[in-house]
């Protein structure tokens, strides 16, 4: 394993032990719940949106180390964002772990790259953005992530 390898581990653990935003959020305006059968990985995400900013996100639930840190990592990289950055945001990465091109600027986002290495892991990245994506369109239905 390389050096970059070994960094990127290091922030998945550290964000899995860890969590960012990992609270409930009263003054949540969307909220939905995620599933991820395959794993066992369960979240639910609330946002508060004000006129159309991210201005407080917060998640809750347990899965492996990839959705918990997925799950924080995104709470980091959303909040104070509009949600059509959002949006693009997430199209962005799932391009990165399913093995594709972006034009998007992920930043640390880019520690799940070796995610696409491992597609029944996919799920447990993208869990959390989905559940998001749900949050914002549809006020709150829930997610069972599907093949
Ligand atoms: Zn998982």
């Amino acid at each position: 394993m390389n050096e970059l390898a070994d960094l990127y581990q290091e922030v998945i653990l550290d964000h899995n032990r860890k969590p960012r935003n990992f609270k409930k959020l009263p003054a949540a305006t969307h909220e939905a719940n995620g599933h991820n059968p395959l794993c066992g990985d369960r979240i639910t995400v609330a946002l508060d949106i004000q006129d159309g900013v991210i201005a407080d996100i917060g998640f809750q639930g347990a899965g492996c180390a990839i959705s918990t840190a997925s799950a924080s990592l995104m709470t980091e990289a959303l909040k104070g964002r509009r949600v059509a950055d959002a949006l693009s945001l997430f199209a962005g990465f799932r391009e990165l772990v399913t093995g594709g091109v972006t034009d998007q600027e992920l930043g640390k986002l880019e520690v799940f790259s070796g995610v696409s290495e491992y597609p029944a892991r996919v799920k447990c990245a993208t869990l959390c953005w989905h559940t998001v994506a749900s949050a914002l369109g549809e006020h709150g239905q829930d997610v069972v992530t599907t093949e």
